[in-house]
């Protein structure tokens, strides 16, 4: 086992300079002077450079074709075999990219920001629309050069959601959304919910202090992790024992810090929660995006959001603020932050309108790419898909097609996670609760110890394992699916909203 020791050696230095980068971008988000940001760019650039540099490098090529010989006898469920799998994948997908491409991307997608960041304030497509050309024609060279079977988009998804295809996510989004455009009607009819009471004055001290208590509660682990402000909230490891989540405090809006807070939570505990027996290993490491998304909105909505929880932490939360809150019934606290309704702004989207906003983009997507739809056409098609699926039409590109970061950064490819994530989530909840029959009965106590333990032995130790297909495969006994989630909202909202 010489190669394969040699390997993983190699393979954790690479990782423990992609931690002190990650630390670099904590930093910069954090606490670094807008003086900083030239230098720090210069940083990232020699970083990057010699980790990617490492990894493509000879040495690995033959290091890992070593490894695979010494392992090859072994069964292919042992970890060393796994390690491999998920190896090979990334140094395949790594040197298949020409080194000038790469840096074409780099440069073309810092142009792009600024770009995109001027159309967007002056609301205009059609100074986006040329740069946006660029990206995907170089987003097609890149799918060309990591190969497809079936559609171009597949290469594009492969990158953050390993093994899973364009078909499948159309698939479950396909069953999913008529249930969706049905409760977003049904519930738009309905008598609209009050959430003025969590737009009162809630002291910031305030809110960071209840959220910590929180956090605690569930499993948050402040000797391995800690909490800061920025002004885009994250979560970030350098390690399962140092894991950092973000907020930002909005003193008039309630659920900014609070449920910010919880679903970055959620991505913590994922990351706190890898085997120690893997620490340093590839194997230390998140299957996929959805995956991740997954853990986040399963904390930060069915929990969070849920009676339960809220029937036990109200009074709190009413005494963390004395008088903010005293004439608010839990009732209608409850109601109040799950409040549904069809809205332009995608991250301010609630949980039954989320994944409408997702099937939007990937609709656009995989027209842009595969050229059924011009660039110059995106704002009509955007437009006209919003009417269809929320009932609602931007009256400018800023609160349209001009949103979101994403595209900008020749991303394509990436929001489908965020969607496949919250479906998930209720799929793994469901499961969960059929495993262990306490946890239902825990969660009605405020006690979470029961759903972290399962999630810690069923999703977070397998790390990257398994692809995401075959862990879904391998916790809930099916493939992803659509079911639970509709289930799930149905059961939630119909009864919110007493329809
Ligand atoms: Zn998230």
């Amino acid at each position: 086992m010489e190669n394969y020791n040699a390997l993983i050696v190699r393979l954790a230095e690479i990782g423990h300079l992609n931690n002190a980068t990650a630390v670099l971008g904590w930093d910069q988000q954090c606490y670094m002077p807008h003086g900083g940001a030239g230098e720090r760019a210069e940083s990232f650039a020699v970083l990057g450079k010699i980790s990617h540099e490492m990894f493509i490098g000879n040495e690995t090529r033959r290091l890992l074709e070593g490894a695979e010989k010494e392992v090859s006898s072994q069964s292919p469920e042992s970890d060393e075999a796994l390690t491999l799998r998920a190896v090979r994948r990334d140094f395949d997908k790594s040197v298949k990219l020409p080194t000038a491409l790469v840096a074409e991307i780099g440069k073309a997608t810092a142009l792009a920001h600024e770009t995109w960041v001027k159309a967007r304030a002056e609301s205009d497509w059609k100074q986006f629309a040329p740069t946006l050309s660029h990206l995907l024609d170089l987003s097609r060279q890149v799918a060309n050069y990591y190969g497809y079977e079936d559609q171009m988009y597949d290469a594009l998804l492969d990158q953050y959601e390993p093994g899973m295809k364009t078909a499948e996510v159309a698939q479950v989004f396909n069953e999913l959304r008529p249930g969706l455009v049905k409760l977003v009607q049904d519930i738009a009819a309905a008598p609209p919910i009050d959430d003025t009471p969590l737009r009162r004055d809630f002291d910031p001290a305030g809110q960071k202090a209840f959220g910590e208590t929180i956090i605690r509660k569930m499993g948050f682990d402040f000797e391995r992790g800690r909490q800061d402000v920025a002004v885009h909230p994250f979560c970030t490891s350098f390690g399962r024992n140092d894991v950092r989540i973000t907020t930002r405090f909005d003193k008039n809006w309630l659920p900014c810090a609070l449920m910010g807070t919880i679903h970055e939570t959620g991505h913590a505990l994922y990351e706190q929660g890898f085997d120690p027996k893997d620490d340093d290993t590839p194997l230390s490491d998140a299957t996929s995006l959805g995956f991740h998304e997954s853990q986040s909105r399963l904390w930060e909505n069915i929990v969070g959001r849920s009676r339960g929880f809220w029937n036990i932490y109200y009074t709190d939360l009413q005494k963390q603020f004395p008088g903010v809150l005293d004439d608010v019934s839990l009732d209608s606290f409850y109601k109040a932050i799950n409040k549904v309704e069809p809205s332009f702004i995608r991250v301010e989207a609630d949980e039954v309108t989320y994944p409408l906003h997702i099937m939007l983009r990937f609709e656009m997507e995989k027209a842009m790419l595969a050229e059924t739809i011009s660039v110059e056409d995106v704002p009509e098609a955007w437009n006209e898909k919003m009417r269809e699926y929320l009932g609602i039409v931007p009256s400018n590109d800023a609160e349209g097609c001009l949103q979101d970061v994403h595209w900008s950064g020749a991303s394509f490819g990436y929001f489908p996670t965020y969607a496949l994530g919250t479906i998930l989530s209720a799929q793994l909840f469901e499961k969960a609760q059929k495993h262990n029959l306490a946890i239902a009965g825990d969660l009605e106590k405020g006690e979470f110890g029961s759903l972290l333990s399962w999630l810690r032995e069923n999703v977070h130790q397998p790390g990257r394992r398994y692809l995401p297909a075959e862990l879904v495969q391998r916790v809930c006994g099916e493939a992803p699916q659509s079911r639970s989630y509709l289930h799930y909202l149905n059961s939630k909202f119909r009864d919110v909203y007493g329809i």
